[in-house]
């Protein structure tokens, strides 16, 4: 009989082809580079042996080509709209041996910790009383005694259910374990956003060498989880890859594999690609020397290689990075932001210094506000819409939106009227001067169509209206 873990292994990263595709792309002419940059900036995407030749690109002036193409996608598609959510860790137990992770089963000088739905409530009303919309659930793989995966559901149910004041949480994204269809089944009448999941590598002796114990060593059971999400309804996933645990070329490419697999099985493509690089953690010596670590000049590349591969697939940084490195990317194609996070599970209520019960180091210490501040100052709307995913604009919705301007005249004005609501509810005033400047500018500056509903949304907000969108 079946078991519901029962997998097939999965055939669809394939390293041989990789490998050739490397081999192939090697040092790229000048030329074909500009080729391909061109196809680039019609917004149709890119093949997997031409994010090979882009790869290769060593050449400062061409780098250069490369960001400016990037940039012109970026600013086309996305214009200079970023959202933000923060991660809410609920528990730090697992039981896995991973060995970059500071939450792998035999770390003993880690402080353990579950939440209690109480205590879960508790951070939620800390980040509502922060003006975040949208929160990112995060867990180890273990639960506690007696509740299994209904833990996650509850504390969902939980985060939905809090409220302060008029302040709520609109949407929230689940990263755990993979899990079975019927689980997906319950995820998905749970109501949640995304469902994210990090392959970690895609090469399978590495995975095979940093996975040491536990039901994460099964690799097919993980490059298989979306297919099972999908199975189950879930449309809205997002994949992502631990950088600096194998070559960045080779999982790019897998990225690509993995990704093709999805449109040619279900349809549709991931909605967020995350990519986090490794970061100290405790008690785990692979994370304090990175294998195969990315440097800060590939790292932007690797960013303006995806928004110009899959333009229309959100890219997602989080506070591993540094402030600087974090701005350096944002006009290279990130969409999503974190602000403010803490990964430690009561982090956000606890003691600022809680590193006993983290996960990783964080390069980001800024709270939400100065985030906000900065990004209004850089010019870019920081953004706390959550209208596609309640419209039900998903998955492949979302796309075929998408793609004709969905982005355009939905999520610009509905990042001008969210970002309002953050200013007059939860601003300090500074931030919140920065942030009208802003908004007043865009509203002067959008084209007729997006003018008119954007000034209508951000008046309306004005006028006290909360959780206003199209
Ligand atoms: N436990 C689940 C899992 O492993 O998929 C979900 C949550 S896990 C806490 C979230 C992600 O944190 C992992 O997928 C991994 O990529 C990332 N992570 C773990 N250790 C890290 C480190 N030292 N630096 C940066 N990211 C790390
Ligand atoms: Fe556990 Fe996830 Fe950390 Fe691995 S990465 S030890 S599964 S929390």
């Amino acid at each position: 009989m079946k078991t519901p873990r029962e997998t097939v292994p999965a055939t669809f990263i394939d390293e041989a082809a990789i490998a050739a595709q490397l081999r192939a792309a090697g040092n790229p002419e000048p030329t074909r580079v500009r080729d391909i940059l061109a196809k680039a900036r019609q917004l149709e995407g890119l093949d997997a042996a031409e994010v090979a030749v882009l790869m290769g690109i060593e050449e400062p002036a061409l780098a250069e080509e490369l960001f400016a193409a990037a940039r012109k996608v970026k600013d086309e598609i996305y214009g200079n709209r970023l959202v933000l959510f923060a991660p809410l860790y609920i528990s730090n137990l697992c039981r896995n041996e991973c060995a970059y992770c500071a939450f792998r089963a035999g770390n003993r000088e880690l402080v353990r910790r579950a939440l209690t739905q109480e205590e879960i409530a508790a951070e939620v009303r800390i980040l509502i009383g922060q003006g975040h919309k949208r929160v990112l659930l995060v867990a180890g793989e273990s639960y506690p005694r007696g509740q299994g995966f209904d833990y996650v559901l509850e504390a969902i149910e939980t985060i939905y259910r809090t409220r302060v004041g008029r302040g709520e949480i609109r949407r929230v994204n689940v990263n755990v374990a993979p899990l079975t269809v019927d689980e997906f089944k319950q995820l998905k009448a749970a109501k949640i956003g995304t469902y994210q999941l990090f392959q970690e590598t895609y090469h399978r002796p590495t995975y095979a060498a940093v996975h040491r114990g536990g039901p994460k060593r099964d690799y097919d059971w993980r490059v298989t989880v979306f297919d099972r999400a999908m199975e189950a309804g879930i449309d809205d996933v997002g994949i992502g890859v631990l950088f600096g645990l194998y070559d960045w070329k080779f999982e790019m490419l897998a990225m690509q594999q993995h990704i093709r697999h999805l449109e040619d099985t279900f349809g549709v493509g991931p909605h967020t690609i995350s990519v986090p690089r490794l970061e100290p953690a405790l008690g785990s010596d692979l994370a304090f020397h990175p294998p195969h670590p990315v440097s800060d000049a590939d790292f932007k590349k690797l960013v303006a290689i995806l928004r110009l591969a899959v333009p229309y697939t959100g890219i997602i940084m989080s506070t591993r990075e540094n402030a600087a490195t974090r701005r350096a990317t944002f006009q290279l194609g990130v969409s999503q932001i974190s602000a403010g996070s803490r990964c430690n599970p009561g982090g956000y209520g606890g003691p600022k210094d809680g590193h006993e019960a983290e996960q990783f180091q964080l390069g980001d210490h800024r709270s939400l506000d100065e985030v906000v501040r900065d990004l209004a100052g850089l010019g870019f709307t920081p953004s706390f819409c959550t209208a596609c995913y309640r419209l039900g604009r998903t998955g492949a919705d979302f796309m075929d939106l998408a793609k004709p301007g969905l982005i355009k005249h939905h999520c610009g004005p509905n990042a001008l009227s969210s970002c309002m609501e953050y200013l007059l509810d939860y601003a300090r005033p500074e931030t919140r001067r920065a942030g009208e400047q802003l908004v007043e500018r865009e509203l002067a500056t959008l084209e007729p169509s997006v003018g008119e509903i954007s000034r209508r949304l951000v008046a309306e907000v004005r006028a006290n209206q909360r959780d206003v969108f199209v």
